[in-house]
């Protein structure tokens, strides 16, 4: 269980979280069900009808360094059983953006390499690569490190390999039209998440 580092509520902490986009945490009766339909709630340290109460309570300390904001992977399905209709996905997504703002840090360093990774190689080519995407991303990470010393690469290698017969991943990036219309959308996204 996460240690509780903020005893004295932050009662302006619900606005905040509210002004990265409408989620409507206000809402929560603290039914479960998002939390009875997640698929990743097992690895997460705070479940996430426990993130909201958190948010509710102005534990921000609590809120921006536990792991469940990063474990989240974005499904959308506790947004889908949600009864009071509370964007549970987007928020998990405002409190990522939020604890890289206040410079805390990340309790889960592969997930945040993985998605910045991500977003550089989409701006870069205006779409993912797969196969120079996953080899940045194990170079940065340390993952290929880590694997290699565990002896863990060669069963990366041998799916790797399977997939390239099965022809589910290209070996030459594709072409796409409008790549500077999408590097221009990044740039806005990227400009308004940091104006004050
Ligand atoms: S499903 Fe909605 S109302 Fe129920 S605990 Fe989760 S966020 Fe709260
Ligand atoms: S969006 Fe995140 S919190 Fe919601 S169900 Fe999926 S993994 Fe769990």
């Amino acid at each position: 269980m996460l240690e509780t580092k903020t005893l004295c509520p932050d009662y302006q902490f619900i606005q905040e979280v509210e002004s990265y986009g409408t989620f409507g945490a206000e809402a929560c009766f603290q039914c479960r069900k998002c939390t009875n339909g997640c698929p990743v709630a097992f690895a997460m340290d705070l479940l996430p009808d426990q993130v909201i109460r958190m948010v509710l309570l102005g534990q921000r300390d609590t809120v921006l360094s536990c792991n469940s904001i990063w474990i989240c992977i974005s499904c959308e399905t506790c947004t889908t059983r949600c009864p009071n209709k509370i964007k549970i996905a987007e928020l998990m997504d405002g409190l990522k953006e939020m604890a890289i703002q206040a410079g805390i840090a990340c309790p889960q360093p592969q997930i945040r390499t993985l998605h910045e990774t991500f977003l550089k190689n989409v701006r870069k080519r205006g779409r993912v690569f797969e196969l120079g995407f996953i080899q940045k991303y194990m170079f940065d990470s340390g993952e290929l490190q880590r694997k290699w010393n565990n002896k863990e690469l060669r069963y990366d290698l041998k799916l790797g390999l399977k997939m390239a017969a099965k022809r589910r991943y290209l070996f030459k990036p594709s072409k796409i039209n409008g790549k500077d219309e999408i590097r221009e959308m990044l740039a806005y996204a990227f400009e308004k998440k940091n104006k004050p």
